[in-house]
């Protein structure tokens, strides 16, 4: 690996592993841990360094010196590229989802200050800039440049994400991770122990395109995983007052925030499941928490 990623990687990993208290998990004696990847660093947080690491890691061995990627204008993607972009001296393109703002929100005003040149989309220009993904290159891409897909989703995201698995050092039964293009899931299912399942939660609505998806960016196949697509609350980032006061009440318990777009609907949906006798007593589960907490901001 690159030296400077190599540092980086020092700085902050591994994420710790928290043990959540709450009476609910006594009565229906559940064992509940969080791995905070929020915590990994202030910006750099979550899933996305993971994702990101071999994909800079392979931008660098090319001699690329420009890095291109597209997401909506709350994209923790987008704003963990423009932050390690900078720290990596490479120049960075962000395609934005919607018309340019009056006035750029908190999470657009950051990239920009890093150095990402903003390129504004119309929907439509957006979903066709969608199917440029996996290994299908951008047209018309330059020579030092280097494309990444939206969210990051492509193989060489999944070797990253599998590492955190090594970095849990006690026995369990099931680990549960928010989905999105469901790259992190993907990247956790051929490495995680055989007596493990690995519980997917969409945070999108109609996700049942994930499963395909999902088996798609898998070497093997197999069949130790499952995503929920119950707990979407009407769409992506979309909320409803149960779930803010659920999230407020999380933080207030265990003085661990989440964010509303991903961990904090898996963990509504934990605590639901869990309420409805979905694990077996004695059950011991890791939550994932992917970070992401930048877009709380909007
Ligand atoms: C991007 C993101 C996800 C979804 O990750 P996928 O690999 O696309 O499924 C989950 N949580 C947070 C905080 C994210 O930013």
């Amino acid at each position: 690996m690159h030296p400077e990623l190599i540092k980086l990687e020092k700085i902050f990993t591994p994420s710790v592993l928290t043990k959540i208290d709450d009476p609910l998990l006594a009565r229906y004696k559940i064992d509940l841990w969080m791995k905070r990847d929020d915590l990994l660093h202030p910006v750099i947080s979550g899933n996305k360094w993971r994702k990101l690491k071999y994909i800079l890691d392979h931008a660098l061995s090319l001699g690329s010196d420009t890095l291109i990627s597209m997401g909506g204008a709350y994209s923790n993607h987008l704003h963990v590229m423009a932050y390690v972009g900078k720290l990596l001296g490479l120049k960075t393109i962000g395609y934005i989802r919607g018309e340019q703002p009056d006035i750029l929100n908190p999470t657009l005003l950051d990239i920009k200050g890093w150095g990402m040149e903003l390129r504004f989309l119309t929907r439509a220009e957006y979903r066709v800039l969608r199917q440029y993904k996996y290994n299908r290159a951008l047209p018309g891409i330059k020579l030092g440049q280097y494309w990444l897909p939206e969210g990051g989703a492509q193989l060489l995201a999944l070797k990253g994400v599998s590492e955190l698995l090594s970095e849990i050092r006690i026995p369990y039964n099931t680990i549960c991770v928010p989905c999105g293009t469901g790259t992190t899931l993907a990247g956790m299912i051929n490495e995680v122990p055989d007596e493990v399942s690995i519980l997917g939660f969409a945070a999108l609505k109609n996700a049942h395109f994930l499963n395909d998806e999902v088996a798609g960016l898998l070497s093997q196949s197999r069949n130790n995983w499952h995503i929920n697509l119950e707990y979407h609350f009407g769409g992506f980032a979309k909320i409803n007052a149960d779930l803010c006061a659920f999230i407020e009440d999380f933080e207030v318990k265990t003085s661990i925030p989440l964010e509303s777009v991903y961990t904090g609907k898996m963990m509504y949906a934990l605590f639901d499941l869990i309420k409805k006798n979905y694990f077996a007593p004695g059950q011991c589960i890791i939550a994932l928490h992917t970070g992401g907490l930048q877009g709380n901001r909007g």
